[in-house]
């Protein structure tokens, strides 16, 4: 089902303060396939701090799903991607969230060349579709 940008907007669910990150979010959203574009906007929280702030604190209304008990996966992003790199960055944390990568568990050991492969397989390029720049 096609989906605007609008409605993108309307359920993306990102806790910062930087107008051009979001709408980078709802553009890298938008090229997802259709079931990840829609585990995006219900299973992740997206969240970036100010280029003017050191830190911030958020009000954690967040967490486990109420029926599936699955994790809401928190994307912390930087507001420093280069502009090139952006849509696909943001798209491989979004695979490392498909994927089930738990960083504070156990990963598995190839977890960024899984996500980076998965990305552009996603038709996304730059650096986070880059299996080799993963390798490092
Ligand atoms: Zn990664």
């Amino acid at each position: 089902m096609r989906i605007t940008k609008e409605e993108i907007a309307y359920d993306l669910s990102y806790l910062g303060e930087d107008e051009d990150l979001w709408r980078q979010i709802v553009e890298a959203i938008e090229r997802l396939p259709e079931e990840v574009r829609d585990f995006a906007l219900d299973r992740c929280r997206f969240l970036s701090v100010a280029r003017t702030t050191h830190g911030m604190v958020l009000p954690g209304r967040i967490g486990t799903h109420e029926v599936t008990n699955e994790p809401t996966w928190l994307v912390l992003l930087s507001e420093a991607i280069p502009a090139e790199d952006v849509h696909g960055a943001i798209a491989h944390e979004i695979a490392h969230a498909w994927l089930g990568h738990d960083r504070l568990a156990f990963p598995p050991d190839d977890c960024e060349i899984q996500a980076a492969n998965l990305t552009m397989e996603w038709g996304f390029s730059g650096v986070g579709a880059d299996a080799e720049h993963c390798h490092v």
